[in-house]
Protein backbone atom coordinates (compact mmCIF):
# COMPACT_ATOMS: atom_id res chain seq x y z
CA UNK A 1 0.00 0.00 0.00
CA UNK A 2 1.24 3.40 -0.88
CA UNK A 3 0.06 6.52 0.70
CA UNK A 4 0.06 9.23 -1.78
CA UNK A 5 -0.27 13.18 -0.51
CA UNK A 6 -2.54 13.96 -3.23
CA UNK A 7 -6.22 13.21 -3.08
CA UNK A 8 -6.08 13.25 -6.85
CA UNK A 9 -3.86 10.37 -6.91
CA UNK A 10 -5.70 6.61 -6.65
CA UNK A 11 -4.84 5.41 -3.21
CA UNK A 12 -4.19 1.55 -3.35
CA UNK A 13 -5.19 -0.29 -0.52
CA UNK A 14 -4.74 -4.24 0.40
CA UNK A 15 -8.68 -5.41 0.34
CA UNK A 16 -8.34 -7.86 -2.40
CA UNK A 17 -11.48 -9.54 -2.50
CA UNK A 18 -15.17 -8.88 -1.95
CA UNK A 19 -17.86 -11.89 -1.73
CA UNK A 20 -21.35 -12.05 -2.38
CA UNK A 21 -21.31 -13.50 1.94
CA UNK A 22 -19.28 -10.86 2.92
CA UNK A 23 -21.36 -7.47 2.54
CA UNK A 24 -19.44 -4.52 1.55
CA UNK A 25 -17.27 -2.76 3.83
CA UNK A 26 -19.36 0.30 3.31
CA UNK A 27 -22.35 -1.35 3.67
CA UNK A 28 -22.38 -3.45 6.67
CA UNK A 29 -25.02 -2.04 7.99
CA UNK A 30 -27.29 -3.07 5.07
CA UNK A 31 -27.92 0.79 4.22
CA UNK A 32 -29.10 1.20 0.47
CA UNK A 33 -26.42 3.19 -1.17
CA UNK A 34 -26.13 5.31 -4.00
CA UNK A 35 -23.99 3.95 -6.92
CA UNK A 36 -23.08 6.19 -10.15
CA UNK A 37 -21.77 4.26 -13.10
CA UNK A 38 -20.36 6.31 -16.39
CA UNK A 39 -20.22 4.79 -19.36
CA UNK A 40 -18.63 6.03 -22.31
CA UNK A 41 -21.11 4.45 -24.82
CA UNK A 42 -23.92 1.96 -24.49
CA UNK A 43 -23.33 -1.40 -23.42
CA UNK A 44 -19.99 -0.52 -21.67
CA UNK A 45 -21.88 -0.07 -18.38
CA UNK A 46 -23.27 -4.42 -18.91
CA UNK A 47 -20.23 -5.56 -20.64
CA UNK A 48 -17.85 -4.26 -18.33
CA UNK A 49 -19.51 -3.82 -14.63
CA UNK A 50 -22.89 -5.71 -15.24
CA UNK A 51 -21.67 -8.29 -12.72
CA UNK A 52 -21.42 -5.11 -10.33
CA UNK A 53 -24.32 -3.56 -11.20
CA UNK A 54 -26.57 -6.88 -10.91
CA UNK A 55 -24.96 -7.07 -7.34
CA UNK A 56 -25.77 -4.09 -6.13
CA UNK A 57 -29.95 -4.08 -7.06
CA UNK A 58 -29.49 -7.54 -5.39
CA UNK A 59 -29.01 -6.03 -1.80
CA UNK A 60 -31.45 -2.55 -2.66
CA UNK A 61 -28.66 -0.25 -4.22
CA UNK A 62 -29.84 2.63 -6.20
CA UNK A 63 -27.55 2.47 -9.48
CA UNK A 64 -27.66 5.35 -11.58
CA UNK A 65 -25.67 5.03 -15.35
CA UNK A 66 -24.46 8.37 -16.52
CA UNK A 67 -24.19 7.43 -20.84
CA UNK A 68 -21.93 9.70 -22.35
CA UNK A 69 -21.64 9.02 -26.24
CA UNK A 70 -25.40 9.73 -27.70
CA UNK A 71 -24.95 6.43 -29.73
CA UNK A 72 -24.31 7.87 -33.16
CA UNK A 73 -21.48 5.68 -34.22
CA UNK A 74 -23.89 3.50 -36.93
CA UNK A 75 -23.25 0.75 -38.34
CA UNK A 76 -21.60 -0.65 -41.51
CA UNK A 77 -22.25 -4.00 -41.13
CA UNK A 78 -23.61 -5.92 -43.74
CA UNK A 79 -27.03 -6.38 -43.62
CA UNK A 80 -27.42 -4.15 -40.04
CA UNK A 81 -26.46 -1.81 -41.70
CA UNK A 82 -27.30 1.66 -39.10
CA UNK A 83 -27.73 5.27 -39.88
CA UNK A 84 -26.39 7.61 -37.30
CA UNK A 85 -29.97 8.26 -35.82
CA UNK A 86 -31.41 5.09 -36.00
CA UNK A 87 -28.06 3.75 -34.06
CA UNK A 88 -29.18 6.79 -31.35
CA UNK A 89 -32.92 5.82 -31.07
CA UNK A 90 -31.74 1.69 -31.69
CA UNK A 91 -28.85 1.85 -28.84
CA UNK A 92 -30.94 3.97 -26.50
CA UNK A 93 -33.97 1.38 -26.59
CA UNK A 94 -31.64 -1.24 -25.67
CA UNK A 95 -29.89 0.53 -23.03
CA UNK A 96 -32.94 1.10 -21.55
CA UNK A 97 -33.79 -2.72 -21.55
CA UNK A 98 -30.97 -3.49 -20.23
CA UNK A 99 -31.13 -1.09 -17.55
CA UNK A 100 -34.63 -2.78 -16.46
CA UNK A 101 -32.53 -6.86 -16.58
CA UNK A 102 -30.03 -5.29 -14.05
CA UNK A 103 -32.30 -3.08 -12.07
CA UNK A 104 -30.77 0.29 -12.56
CA UNK A 105 -33.34 3.18 -11.60
CA UNK A 106 -31.95 5.96 -13.88
CA UNK A 107 -30.08 6.50 -16.31
CA UNK A 108 -28.65 9.77 -17.61
CA UNK A 109 -27.61 10.49 -21.44
CA UNK A 110 -24.91 13.58 -22.40
CA UNK A 111 -25.03 13.33 -25.85
CA UNK A 112 -21.62 13.44 -26.84
CA UNK A 113 -20.03 12.32 -30.16
CA UNK A 114 -19.47 8.98 -30.11
CA UNK A 115 -15.52 8.46 -30.77
CA UNK A 116 -14.74 12.08 -30.51
CA UNK A 117 -14.83 13.02 -27.22
CA UNK A 118 -12.36 14.78 -24.95
CA UNK A 119 -11.68 16.65 -21.75
CA UNK A 120 -13.20 20.01 -21.22
CA UNK A 121 -13.59 22.23 -18.18
CA UNK A 122 -17.09 22.62 -18.62
CA UNK A 123 -17.34 18.71 -19.13
CA UNK A 124 -15.70 18.24 -16.04
CA UNK A 125 -18.31 20.66 -13.89
CA UNK A 126 -20.65 18.21 -15.27
CA UNK A 127 -19.01 15.62 -13.73
CA UNK A 128 -18.79 17.09 -10.49
CA UNK A 129 -22.44 18.29 -10.80
CA UNK A 130 -23.75 14.80 -11.36
CA UNK A 131 -22.04 13.23 -8.48
CA UNK A 132 -23.49 16.16 -6.09
CA UNK A 133 -26.42 15.41 -7.36
CA UNK A 134 -26.54 11.63 -7.21
CA UNK A 135 -24.59 11.71 -3.89
CA UNK A 136 -22.74 7.69 -4.86
CA UNK A 137 -20.91 6.47 -2.30
CA UNK A 138 -19.21 4.10 -5.12
CA UNK A 139 -18.52 5.51 -8.20
CA UNK A 140 -17.54 3.20 -11.27
CA UNK A 141 -15.17 4.38 -14.26
CA UNK A 142 -13.24 3.20 -16.70
CA UNK A 143 -9.21 1.74 -16.17
CA UNK A 144 -6.81 4.60 -16.53
CA UNK A 145 -5.29 2.38 -19.78
CA UNK A 146 -7.95 1.76 -22.21
CA UNK A 147 -7.35 1.71 -25.33
CA UNK A 148 -10.28 3.37 -26.46
CA UNK A 149 -9.91 7.20 -26.21
CA UNK A 150 -13.30 7.84 -25.03
CA UNK A 151 -12.61 5.64 -22.43
CA UNK A 152 -9.35 7.37 -21.38
CA UNK A 153 -11.20 10.55 -21.45
CA UNK A 154 -14.47 9.17 -19.01
CA UNK A 155 -11.12 8.14 -16.66
CA UNK A 156 -9.70 11.23 -16.98
CA UNK A 157 -12.93 13.22 -16.33
CA UNK A 158 -14.02 10.58 -12.88
CA UNK A 159 -10.23 10.97 -11.71
CA UNK A 160 -10.60 14.87 -11.73
CA UNK A 161 -14.29 15.27 -11.14
CA UNK A 162 -14.33 13.16 -7.43
CA UNK A 163 -11.94 15.27 -5.27
CA UNK A 164 -13.53 18.11 -6.46
CA UNK A 165 -16.85 17.38 -6.19
CA UNK A 166 -16.17 16.87 -2.43
CA UNK A 167 -14.14 20.20 -1.81
CA UNK A 168 -17.23 22.51 -1.60
CA UNK A 169 -14.42 25.25 -2.49
CA UNK A 170 -16.02 26.66 -6.04
CA UNK A 171 -19.16 28.76 -5.13
CA UNK A 172 -20.76 27.53 -8.08
CA UNK A 173 -20.63 23.88 -7.23
CA UNK A 174 -20.90 23.98 -3.44
CA UNK A 175 -23.98 23.82 -2.30
CA UNK A 176 -24.42 20.78 -2.54
CA UNK A 177 -20.49 18.82 -2.10
CA UNK A 178 -20.19 15.68 -1.61
CA UNK A 179 -17.29 13.12 -0.42
CA UNK A 180 -17.74 9.54 -2.42
CA UNK A 181 -16.04 6.98 -0.66
CA UNK A 182 -14.60 4.85 -3.44
CA UNK A 183 -14.37 4.58 -7.27
CA UNK A 184 -13.76 1.39 -9.17
CA UNK A 185 -11.99 1.20 -12.23
CA UNK A 186 -13.52 -1.28 -14.60
CA UNK A 187 -12.02 -3.32 -17.68
CA UNK A 188 -13.68 -3.19 -21.16
CA UNK A 189 -11.38 -3.00 -23.95
CA UNK A 190 -7.95 -3.52 -22.49
CA UNK A 191 -7.74 -6.02 -19.35
CA UNK A 192 -6.09 -4.28 -16.18
CA UNK A 193 -2.63 -5.17 -15.83
CA UNK A 194 -2.66 -5.26 -11.92
CA UNK A 195 -5.99 -5.40 -10.20
CA UNK A 196 -6.74 -4.77 -6.66
CA UNK A 197 -10.30 -5.99 -6.49
CA UNK A 198 -12.18 -8.82 -7.62
CA UNK A 199 -15.81 -9.46 -7.34
CA UNK A 200 -17.11 -12.20 -7.31
CA UNK A 201 -19.75 -12.38 -9.94
CA UNK A 202 -20.98 -16.05 -10.35
CA UNK A 203 -24.62 -15.67 -9.11
CA UNK A 204 -25.11 -12.60 -11.40
CA UNK A 205 -23.13 -13.84 -14.11
CA UNK A 206 -26.61 -15.04 -16.34
CA UNK A 207 -28.28 -11.81 -15.76
CA UNK A 208 -25.39 -9.86 -17.23
CA UNK A 209 -25.33 -11.45 -19.95
CA UNK A 210 -29.08 -11.23 -20.96
CA UNK A 211 -28.13 -7.32 -20.15
CA UNK A 212 -25.47 -7.93 -22.87
CA UNK A 213 -27.49 -9.50 -25.06
CA UNK A 214 -29.87 -6.82 -25.12
CA UNK A 215 -27.41 -4.91 -26.86
CA UNK A 216 -28.51 -7.11 -30.17
CA UNK A 217 -27.15 -4.22 -32.70
CA UNK A 218 -23.51 -4.67 -31.29
CA UNK A 219 -23.46 -8.01 -30.70
CA UNK A 220 -24.02 -8.58 -34.76
CA UNK A 221 -20.25 -6.80 -34.55
CA UNK A 222 -18.68 -8.05 -31.94
CA UNK A 223 -19.21 -11.04 -29.60
CA UNK A 224 -18.89 -8.73 -26.80
CA UNK A 225 -20.81 -11.43 -24.79
CA UNK A 226 -18.40 -14.19 -24.99
CA UNK A 227 -15.51 -12.54 -24.85
CA UNK A 228 -16.42 -10.78 -21.22
CA UNK A 229 -17.38 -14.49 -19.96
CA UNK A 230 -13.98 -15.53 -21.22
CA UNK A 231 -12.34 -12.29 -18.95
CA UNK A 232 -14.54 -13.21 -16.11
CA UNK A 233 -14.15 -16.81 -16.36
CA UNK A 234 -10.30 -16.00 -16.45
CA UNK A 235 -10.53 -13.24 -13.29
CA UNK A 236 -12.32 -16.18 -11.84
CA UNK A 237 -10.09 -19.07 -12.17
CA UNK A 238 -6.65 -16.61 -11.14
CA UNK A 239 -8.57 -15.72 -7.85
CA UNK A 240 -8.64 -19.90 -7.18
CA UNK A 241 -12.23 -18.78 -5.78
CA UNK A 242 -14.58 -17.87 -7.73
CA UNK A 243 -15.86 -19.70 -10.83
CA UNK A 244 -16.87 -15.50 -12.68
CA UNK A 245 -14.74 -12.60 -11.65
CA UNK A 246 -14.97 -8.73 -12.54
CA UNK A 247 -11.50 -7.22 -11.65
CA UNK A 248 -11.16 -3.59 -10.74
CA UNK A 249 -8.69 -1.03 -9.73
CA UNK A 250 -9.99 0.18 -6.07
CA UNK A 251 -9.39 4.04 -5.29
CA UNK A 252 -10.28 4.60 -1.82
CA UNK A 253 -10.90 7.89 -1.57
CA UNK A 254 -8.86 9.51 1.73
CA UNK A 255 -10.18 13.29 2.47
CA UNK A 256 -8.19 14.52 5.49
ZN1 LIG B 1 -17.09 2.00 -24.74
Amino acid sequence: MSVQSATEQPQLVNRMFETAEQPDVNGQNGARRSILIFAPHFDDEAIACGGAIARHTAKGDRVVVVFMSRGDSGSTVPGHEMDPKTSERTLKAEAEKAGQVLGIVRQVYLDLDDGFMGWTPDLLREFVRLINRYRPSIVYAPHADESHSDHRVAHQLVSDAVPRSGWGAFPTLADRAWAVEEVRYYEMWTPIQRPNLYLDITAYVETKLAAIRQYASQLVMVPYDDGILGLNRFRGATTARYQYAEAYVQWAVITR
